[in-house]
């Protein structure tokens, strides 16, 4: 595949080298839950084509963040969150990023949450 970079993680995942449990997927578009959740809900989307991180971002990109923002409130739906939920996206050492493959989190559910 293309715009894909065979060092990393979430590209894995994406080629199916790496399993994860998917709770949405499209052509340009995958979410899936985070290994290590810090809230009872916490999904991963991320682009398929591989984007390092907000850093590397333009207005090209504009649409399909678009789209990665506004599937968050429909999967919190699907999963059951009723009550609010996150969206937070980490950029760079001292953004706490630590997987370079752009991915925006979407945490849910009743609180206390192991972080945040
Ligand atoms: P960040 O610190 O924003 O780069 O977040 C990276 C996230 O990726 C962390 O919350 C990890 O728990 C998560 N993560 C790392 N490896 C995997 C994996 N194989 N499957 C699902 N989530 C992962
Ligand atoms: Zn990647």
């Amino acid at each position: 595949m293309s715009h894909s970079d065979p060092n990393c993680l979430f590209c894995k995942i994406v080629a199916g080298q790496i399993p994860s449990k998917k709770a949405y997927e499209d052509e340009d578009i995958l979410a899936f839950h985070d290994i290590h959740p810090w809230a009872p809900v916490h999904v991963l989307i991320i682009p398929k084509r591989h984007i390092a991180s907000m850093a590397d971002v333009t207005e090209a990109e504009g649409a399909l963040l678009g789209r990665m923002t506004a599937l968050g409130p429909r999967l919190m739906k699907e999963l059951g969150v009723t009550n609010g939920f996150r969206h937070v996206i980490n950029t760079g050492p001292d953004g706490g990023q630590e997987v370079y493959h752009l991915h925006l989190h979407v945490m849910g559910g009743p609180r206390p949450w192991l972080k945040g």
